[in-house]
């Protein structure tokens, strides 16, 4: 253990095998394949890259996650791309949407009371309860790419799941993402969701950096294809 000028965050050198997550908010693991970050909740426990490296002497870290509960059922899931397509069919023009899961005893789904317009949702309360206990939280760009903007980096703070859905006018399709306190990294939806028959899962096994950095902001700009034959 390393000392550590913060109560909240410990410094970790990696052994084989790894000591288990500490009572703290997240931690950083130093591993022979570079630096990791790791935190548990009582839902959660998730462990990923920040940066790739080779420290000679430590052994290597894997990403994790290990979820203490099901995965979100397929009936929930139908219910937020149902609200979610409801709203980008709005009347006034498409809008995006906002869902949190909670996991107690058995998997919630709440609307906040949002804003919303075409390219932001919002919830009208940022301190609304459903926030606080959310264990996934999942937005809609409707027909843009279902794909993080900078503006969802910089929203998406805290420990949780984010899933944003996209490509309605096509094949409406999810990505998912571990975040820890502002770093993030994707995740095959399977892991965290049981998806509808229709909607496909955006993910990619491509580094982090590959789908973080370029256009994406462009891309949600991009004119889209409005053919609705899917
Ligand atoms: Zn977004």
């Amino acid at each position: 253990m390393i000392q550590s000028i913060s109560p909240f965050i410990k410094h970790v050198i990696a052994t084989d095998p790894l000591p288990p997550p500490q009572p703290t908010l997240y931690e950083y693991l130093f591993a022979g394949n570079g630096i990791y970050i790791r935190a548990q909740r009582k839902e959660l426990t998730a462990c990923i890259p920040l940066l790739h490296t080779t420290i000679h002497g430590l052994p290597n870290v894997t990403p994790s996650l290990s979820l203490a509960c099901p995965r979100i059922p397929e009936g929930i899931m139908t219910d937020i791309l149902a609200h979610a397509l409801t709203a980008w069919a709005d009347p006034t023009g498409p809008k995006e949407a906002l869902f949190h899961c909670g996991y107690d005893t058995d998997w919630s789904l709440s609307i906040p009371e949002q804003i919303r317009t075409s390219v932001s949702v919002r919830c009208t309360d940022p301190f609304t309860p459903s926030y606080a206990k959310c264990l996934v939280e999942i937005h809609s760009h409707h027909e843009m790419p279902p794909l993080f903007s900078s503006t969802d980096n910089q929203d998406e703070t805290g420990f949780r799941i984010f899933g944003v859905l996209g490509h309605f006018g096509r094949e409406p399709q999810i990505l998912f993402r571990i975040g820890i306190y502002g770093h993030f990294f994707y995740i095959p939806a399977e892991s965290i969701a049981e998806l509808p028959q229709g909607v496909s899962d955006g993910f990619l096994p491509l580094h982090d950096k590959e789908r973080m950095s370029g256009d994406i902001d462009e891309l949600l700009n991009e004119d889209v294809d409005h053919n609705p034959a899917l």
